[in-house]
């Protein structure tokens, strides 16, 4: 992790001096963001321009136009150089240090004991964003992004809080309960109310919520945590992710996605790694139950969908005999994220209008599977789980009947930065199976709605591809 060389704080200032010393415009706008906060500002300026008179009046800052002395140091809390001339500044920033009071001069970053962010200001919440001098106009954009999603009254919503910070602490043990509270405050009905604008309504709702009993049961979320990229997740599953304290997860969910979870949830992985055991299924189901028993807050992270060839029909079972109430989050399925990827239609208007969520294990019976059947009447296939037994696929497919010049478009990795998009028909599909080269986890999709899209700069399956070890 690169390091930051400024520690950010929020500096107490109430009732405190704070002195700006210059007249020009620079002076003027640390007037005007100083104003943010109920310091006392006091400014020395000579010779005010008409620009800062008005500023300082307009906020009820002290004015005095004399020159700068270190006298006029005594007491500040901060002080800032804006006289927009080297020199003086520079004389002011050691009068300053040599007085043991923190200085700013401005557009001197080499000069500066602390730099001012930009600031988003909602008391009393604030959000202060810097970028050590880097890119100010980042931190203005980054300041509008934040402005568009804090609600004007969350400043409101964060006295009500503080409010009932001594109710909660005698009414509700500290620990779990607590932060479960605070937690449904603010995500929940109180915060609607609160950010409505309806402050005296939001604190009636959360003194019931306090004076009811504390919730401790467990609780778990099956939550779909898409194909693989951190922006791929809904919202939702990011929420439920803060909430947890335990995350529980398998091989296809990448690090950077069981890294959106609270940070201090404990994380469990249950997948299959090298020289490690694989938990069973049956496990999976029991740990889940016990964590959730134990009161805990749990989230059973999958890949794509959880409903999707993930089992979750097995957890949903063993969490309803054990009575552990659960919801499911939705996920992106791989079929979608890799339709997205090879620009292809899944249903195209009188050419395929069903879509067959399929599994290429299935096979290993003798019976055709039915979607075979759909396959014929046009629908279109996505197989998961369906690279090693590719050339089976194609087999089933083409002796049903399936023309072989039916396009076929399988892509590795959909969704994230290694994804590969390879194409063909189902007469070369089998060459998929034999490719030293695909070691992610690859989706196939079969059919005539594929026809229509452009797959000019897609890998052919059956292009060589130099196996690892046989490289000359
Ligand atoms: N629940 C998951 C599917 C799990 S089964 C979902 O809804 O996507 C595992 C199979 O999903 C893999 O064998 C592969 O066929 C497919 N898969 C999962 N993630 C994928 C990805 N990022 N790219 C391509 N296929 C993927």
């Amino acid at each position: 992790m690169a390091r930051l060389t400024s520690f950010p704080t929020f500096h107490r200032v109430s009732g405190r001096v704070i002195l700006v010393v210059g007249s020009g415009p620079a002076a003027a706008a640390k007037v005007r963001l100083l104003a943010e906060t109920d310091a006392r500002i006091v400014v020395v300026s000579e010779h005010p321009s008409r620009e800062l008179r008005n500023d300082a009046l307009r906020v009820g800052a002290e004015l005095r136009e004399e020159p700068f002395a270190p006298g006029h140091l005594e007491g500040a809390a901060l002080a800032f150089a804006a006289t927009e001339d080297e020199d003086a500044d520079r004389a002011i920033a050691d009068a300053a240090r040599a007085a043991r009071v923190p200085v700013n001069v401005v557009d001197r970053p080499e000069l500066c004991d602390f730099t001012t962010p930009a600031i988003v200001n909602r008391a009393p919440l604030a959000v202060a964003i810097g970028t050590e001098g880097a890119a100010p106009v980042l931190a203005r954009h980054v300041r509008a992004r934040v402005e568009a999603m804090l609600a004007p009254e969350i400043g409101g919503l964060a006295r009500l809080a503080e409010g009932l910070r001594g109710a909660v602490a005698s009414l509700l043990p500290a620990g779990e309960a607590r932060r479960r509270f605070w937690a449904r405050l603010f995500d929940g009905p109180v915060a609607e109310r609160a950010l409505a604008g309806d402050l005296p309504g939001a604190r009636a709702l959360a003194l019931r919520e306090l004076a009811a009993e504390p919730d401790l049961g467990g609780f778990v979320w099956i939550v779909g945590a898409g194909p693989g990229s951190v922006d791929l997740l809904t919202l939702r599953a990011q929420r439920v992710l803060q909430e947890a304290d335990v995350i529980v997860h398998d091989a296809l969910v990448p690090s950077e996605v069981v890294a959106m979870g609270r940070r201090d949830a404990e994380r469990v992985f249950v997948g299959k790694r090298k020289g490690r055991h694989e938990a069973t299924q049956g496990e999976i189901d029991e740990l889940l139950v016990r964590e959730a028993k134990a009161g805990r807050r749990v989230v059973r992270l999958k890949s794509g969908d959880p409903l999707v060839f993930g089992r979750a029909g097995e957890e949903m079972e063993a969490l309803r005999a054990a009575g552990v109430p659960f919801e499911i989050v939705p996920g992106v399925t791989a079929a979608f994220a890799a339709a997205a990827s090879a620009q292809v239609p899944l249903t195209l208007r009188g050419v395929a209008s069903s879509l067959v969520f399929a599994t290429g294990h299935d096979l290993d019976g003798r019976t055709l599977p039915d979607w075979a059947g759909h396959a014929l009447n046009g629908a279109t296939v996505a197989v998961y789980m369906g690279r090693s037994v590719a050339a089976a696929v194609a087999a089933r497919l083409s002796e049903a009947g399936l023309a072989a010049d039916t396009p076929v478009v399988a892509v590795e990795n959909a969704a994230r930065s290694d994804e590969r998009v390879l194409a063909g028909r189902l007469d070369d599909l089998s060459a998929v199976a034999d490719r030293p080269d695909l070691s992610g986890p690859v989706l196939i999709l079969i059919g005539r709605a594929l026809a229509s899209a452009d797959l000019s700069s897609a890998i052919p399956f059956a292009e060589a591809v130099a196996a690892p070890s046989a490289a000359a």
